[in-house]
């Protein structure tokens, strides 16, 4: 270990870069869709990504030739860590997803390399305790409520003003995230989050026992990436999410770029993030946030310490020359890439799932991927699998990607090669095995 934070804790010069370990622990769950792109973005820049994940499935594959983790067991994992760096360095360790942003803040913290502290990583994660410390330090948080459902709901609903949105405190990608315009849409969505919090694995009672109630924030949607360099805010792209969010259920959809907000609004964008993480405590790294822009000015969803989920990162090429994963690694290592930017657009889609049941087929990706701007159809679901729609579903049927040279341009390829597609499932019914 001590050989481990010597080896990175020189300054990074020209003459001691190449000295430097350019190798780093990367954090992620067996089922990330963060894997591949970070590893293709290793690859590109000569990078030495090691996967950390727990050991199961997979004989051939980074995750088999990673290190082995108990990811519930923070403790012996950061032991496994060290070791691991006392044998051969780290120059970082990241998280890809949110089940690893802890523990790699507890890692690299103790590896003497630069990282967040892991109770600011938290804060960030936990939307109820989010709330609380952004009411704290100022920053404008819509009225909340936390339901503690181990107790009777009366008594602790009185006072929610309506509409509202429900959602877990510790999960992601809106899963169980539910909007309520009344008092029997509450109770009937608080009841529906429960039956998903006793199912989604969650390893601390508190987050499978509460509920936070928000204020519905009416607005426009936008997604910020961003990187942190001892406290300092770079914006590397805000998209924007040109589709209405008004729930009940909020499915992840349009994600364009470059937004198209005018500079006074992207700069009170910026500074209301930049709070954010300043009162969370963020200092290092990536993060990834969501807001909603209205009247009464910005508000924020959330302000994640990673980068976004899904393939959305490959998107920011079109505007840096490099992946959201190649600038974050780099990012990691003390460099900054070349920067290579085309005057154009780009978008995804993350193809809606148009109803629960089981997936036969996609039809029209032939045609989709031949709409002009169009670079990718990528369907991820196989055939046979299940298709779980929001606010259950955890994961995404596909995703369509376009260039194009405008924003404008990009959405509307989209929106066709949308059309193009016919996704066939067949229905399951409640007592007929498949
Ligand atoms: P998750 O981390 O699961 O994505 P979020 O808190 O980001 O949960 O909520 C998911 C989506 O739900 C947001 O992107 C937004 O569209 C909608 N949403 C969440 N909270 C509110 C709110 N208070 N008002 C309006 N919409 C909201
Ligand atoms: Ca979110």
């Amino acid at each position: 270990m001590a050989d481990a934070a010597a080896a990175v804790s020189r300054p990074v010069t020209a003459a001691t870069r190449n000295a430097a370990p350019r190798r780093i622990l990367l954090i992620a769950p067996h089922d990330s869709y963060r894997t591949a792109p970070f590893l293709a973005a290793a690859k590109t820049r000569g990078i030495d990504v090691l996967i950390a994940s727990e050991a199961k499935h997979s004989l051939v594959s980074a995750y088999a030739q990673g290190l082995h983790l108990d990811l519930g067991n923070p403790q012996a994992s950061l032991q496994t860590i060290l070791r691991e760096a006392k044998r051969q360095p780290f120059a970082a360790v990241l998280g890809s997803d949110d089940a690893g942003t802890e523990l790699a803040a507890l890692a690299a913290n103790a590896l003497g390399l630069p990282h967040n502290p892991t109770v600011a990583v938290r804060l960030a994660r936990r939307k109820d305790l989010a709330r609380e410390r952004l009411a704290q330090a100022g920053v404008p948080v819509p009225h909340h409520w936390r339901l503690d459902l181990t107790h009777p709901l009366a008594g602790q609903i009185d006072d929610i003003r309506f509409p509202c949105v429900l959602k877990p405190v510790a999960l992601a990608a809106s899963r169980g995230v539910i909007r309520a315009d009344n008092i029997d849409e509450l109770t009937h969505a608080v009841a529906r989050i429960q039956v998903l919090l006793a199912r989604a694995g969650l390893r601390e009672a508190q987050e499978r026992e509460t509920i936070l109630v928000e204020e519905f924030i009416p607005g426009f949607e936008v997604a910020v990436e961003g990187l942190l360099t001892h406290g300092r805010l770079e914006i590397l792209t805000i998209f924007d999410k040109p589709d209405p969010l008004d729930g009940p259920y909020f499915e992840e959809t349009y994600y364009i770029m470059p937004s198209r907000l005018d500079a006074p609004t992207q700069q009170a964008l910026c500074e209301t993030i930049s709070a954010a993480c300043a009162a969370y405590g963020l200092r290092e790294g990536p993060i990834h946030a969501e807001c909603r822009i209205n009247e009464h000015g910005v508000w924020i969803l959330e302000v994640a310490a990673r980068t976004i989920g899904g393939l959305c990162g490959r998107l920011l090429r079109s505007s840096t020359g490099s992946s959201l994963e190649e600038l974050v690694l780099m990012h990691a290592l003390g460099e900054r890439p070349e920067l290579n930017s085309e005057a154009g657009g780009a978008g995804v889609l993350m193809i809606p799932i148009p109803q629960a049941g089981i997936l036969r087929r996609v039809e029209g990706v032939l045609a989709a991927e031949k709409v002009p701007y169009i670079e990718e159809v990528v369907i991820y679901v196989r055939e046979g699998y299940e298709l779980v729609p929001l606010p259950e579903g955890a994961s995404y049927l596909g995703f369509i990607f376009a260039r194009a040279p405008s924003a404008v341009q990009s959405e509307a390829a989209l929106r066709a090669a949308h059309a193009c597609l016919r996704v066939v499932v067949m229905p399951l019914w409640k007592g007929v095995s498949v």
